[in-house]
């Protein structure tokens, strides 16, 4: 595996590469959701990348940039028994040198759900860092995870607006025993808290149950998974019916809903969700 931490050194790595190339975004701190990914793009890709930056513009004041786990080289280890060809890790300096001034946003899909809690500028600001890695590494397919539903929309619209080449893969939600999604920001918690957070992912198929028993009232199958999370203490920064490819709020239950959730459970923000399918009548 090498390992490139500069643009220039990546395109050079990256000369007469086999293809088809598959990248894979990360901010590190590798788990089993990131594994999957790395593992599927192994599968499909004649030259996989992983990229490992955790991308300072995303951030808000006061959010976890400072205490966001790090491990570079676990990282670099664990990267390299996935079979990755090349470690795409800059330094922020990099990315954004003195003068950058240029902002990706993907207007309609930015405002909502994480837009509305973090600032739309969350999106903008993984808009275009995705951009850029498009550009550095020239994939011809790139994957994300279901995890983060809101931001793999952003990404597709993106990539199909701005004409960059890759497919955009979007992959499942890996969990924990208990249904927990896997996320670097689970090593936030303590046993106690490790525990409260299974209603995450509990209320979730609170919903998801409530749709597929005839259910076609959002507030009332929503009802279901508030119920859920305030039993083990949790009140949700949100937990809503959406549109999965527009994130529009749901009216009336008629087809395929996102259900999204977003949490505080001790110091760590959590987010998960899942495409609820309501059950088809027959006539
Ligand atoms: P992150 O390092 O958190 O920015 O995540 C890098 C990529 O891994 C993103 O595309 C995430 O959506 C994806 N990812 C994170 N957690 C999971 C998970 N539990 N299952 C599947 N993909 C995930």
């Amino acid at each position: 595996m090498r390992v490139a931490r500069t643009v220039a050194a990546a395109r050079e790595a990256l000369v007469g590469a086999a293809a088809p190339v598959g990248l894979v975004p990360t901010m590190g701190a590798l788990h089993e959701g990131h594994m999957s990914l790395l593992r599927r793009a192994r599968e499909e890709c004649a030259t996989v990348v992983m990229s490992l930056f955790v991308n300072p513009a995303q951030f808000g004041a006061g959010e976890d940039l400072a205490a966001y786990p790090r491990d570079g080289a676990g990282d670099e280890r664990a990267a390299r028994e996935a079979g990755v060809d090349l470690l795409f890790a800059p330094e922020a300096g990099e990315m954004y040198p003195p003068g950058f001034a240029t902002t990706v946003s993907v207007a309609g899909l930015r405002e909502p759900l994480e837009g509305a809690v973090r600032g739309a500028g969350h999106f903008d600001a993984v808009a275009t860092v995705v951009a850029k890695l498009l550009n550095v590494v020239a994939p011809q397919v790139a994957y994300f995870g279901q995890k983060d539903a809101q931001q793999a929309l952003v990404i597709e619209r993106m990539a199909a607006d701005l004409d960059f080449p890759a497919r955009i893969e979007v992959c499942p939600t890996v969990r924990e025993h208990d249904g927990l999604a896997r996320s670097s920001r689970n090593a936030y918690l303590d046993a106690a808290e490790r525990e409260r957070a299974a209603a995450i992912p509990a209320a979730l198929r609170a919903v998801a149950a409530s749709i597929g028993g005839g259910e076609r009232d959002p507030a009332a199958a929503a009802a279901a998974g508030l119920e859920e999370l305030r039993r083990r203490g949790i009140e949700p920064e949100y937990l809503a019916l959406a549109d999965p490819r527009t994130l529009a709020p749901v009216e009336r239950v008629s087809g395929p809903v996102l259900v999204a959730v977003a949490a505080r459970v001790g110091r760590a923000r959590l987010i998960d969700n899942l495409v609820a399918q309501p059950t088809t009548r027959r006539t």
